[in-house]
């Protein structure tokens, strides 16, 4: 059995056209939009239009600020029965999110250490800094 020996093969062409790489992403981002209208769309077909949060209510005028909320984060799961969806305003959507965001900020904050805070001086060496300056 020989073992074939894969040389380095020279990549000649595969250089990506970059006309038609903006035209796939071109289609993916209207794939996604219309994707996004879609859901958002039947969510308030199916969903009263009330914040899941601070229960505001929501009519035509205003319906721009009622967003989508997708309970398991999954923006790709979107069964049409609604039970994905929530109806959130724009401030308890953010809301919802910062929160995950200082979940995470508080993991993290828990597992450093804690007293690198108090022991930091940031201006410690100022004086050493301006001595140097004025040699
Ligand atoms: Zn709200
Ligand atoms: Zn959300």
């Amino acid at each position: 059995m020989t073992a074939k020996l894969s040389a380095p093969r020279k990549k000649a062409g595969s250089k990506p056209d970059d006309k038609k790489l903006d035209r796939v992403v071109a289609q993916a981002l209207q794939a996604r939009d219309k994707r996004m209208q879609s859901y958002r769309e039947q969510a308030l077909k199916v969903l009263p239009w009330i914040c899941g949060r601070c229960a505001r209510e929501f009519a035509l005028e205003n319906l721009h600020e009622l967003t989508v909320h997708h309970k398991d984060h999954d923006h790709d799961n979107n069964p049409a029965d609604g039970s994905n969806w929530e109806l959130l305003c724009r401030y308890c959507h953010d809301n919802e999110h910062s929160r995950e965001i200082d979940a995470l900020a508080a993991d993290t904050a828990a597992t450093g250490s804690s007293t690198d805070k108090a022991t930091y001086k940031p201006f410690a060496n100022l004086r050493d800094m301006l001595a140097a300056k004025k040699k």
